[in-house]
């Protein structure tokens, strides 16, 4: 097994609507804020190679949106999705599966582009776009607290061009690839589990979002059940810390992994890494 990480692009969110009730002067500690009170928050995506599959783990932003959306997300471009695929020697078309976490517009706009004619087409044309049943009927008739997450030029392309599956149950999606399903954050969100030799790496997506989202109080005022998510988070980081596992960020600037550590003040991180470390 081969794992990449790629950094598509950066954006800005609100430092407040990304740390809910921690006040300004913890949440600043980790994250600095503009004049505008935003943060920065990379797209960062996991690639899986494995003998007979390749793998991606959500596919950022896109690039179909007008551009005043795109500038209004302060987007900052990266490697780009395409692109750092290729320096890794893989080809959109090599691609067989896109594990989409769930289906907010930073996780699963880039899996559809439009063609020259403006019509909607498949960046990984031979890929599977997979996620679940539930985050789907939540994603294409949403409440309005979340209707904004949720772009239909991102979600109705991957039915009618039928990419579209759905992973029914928690366990085994290949071999060295384990699924978890919470719901604290949004109904049927993936949390992708990967097997690396004797190590663990596991897949934060919005549970745990940056190094600043670990400690089980600290949460995004995105989430639609914050209790659910602490119970959730509790239950991850147990694991994490009893078993030795990596965590892996995908919105954090500053660090792409890091084990944790359980202290009398909850959990910490531990030692942050990149991708590259974990796997050397
Ligand atoms: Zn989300």
């Amino acid at each position: 097994m081969e794992l990449y990480s790629i950094d598509i692009s950066s954006f800005k969110a609100d430092g407040g609507a990304m740390f809910g009730v921690v006040p300004k002067g913890i949440w600043s500690k980790f994250f600095k804020a503009d004049e505008r009170n935003l943060i920065s928050l990379m797209l960062r995506s996991l690639v899986i190679k494995t003998d007979d599959r390749v793998i991606l783990i959500d596919v950022g932003i896109g690039d179909k949106q007008h551009e005043d959306y795109l500038q209004f997300l302060h987007i900052e471009e990266h490697e780009g999705l395409v692109s750092g695929l290729a320096t890794h020697g893989i080809k959109p078309e090599e691609v067989t599966d896109v594990i989409l976490t769930h289906l907010h517009f930073d996780h699963c706009g880039g899996g559809i582009t439009y063609n020259w004619n403006r019509e909607p087409i498949a960046v990984f044309p031979e890929a599977t776009y997979w996620t679940t049943e539930r985050q789907w009927d939540n994603a294409v008739n949403p409440n309005p607290r979340e209707a904004d997450s949720y772009l239909p030029e991102n979600l109705l392309p991957m039915q009618d061009l039928g990419l579209l599956d759905f992973i029914e149950r928690p366990g085994s999606f290949c071999e060295g690839v384990d699924i978890r399903f919470v719901n604290g954050h949004t109904p049927g969100q993936i949390i992708p589990i990967i097997r690396y030799g004797s190590k663990t790496l596991v897949f934060g997506a919005d549970l745990i979002p940056t190094h600043g989202h670990i400690p089980v109080k600290y949460n995004m005022a995105y989430d639609l059940e914050v209790l659910r998510t602490m119970k959730e988070k509790q239950e991850f980081l147990e694991r994490i810390v009893e078993n030795n596992y990596v965590l892996f960020f995908q919105h954090d600037m500053l660090y792409e992994c890091a084990t944790i550590v359980k202290t009398e003040k909850g959990f910490r991180m531990g030692t942050p890494m990149t991708l590259r470390e974990f796997t050397s």
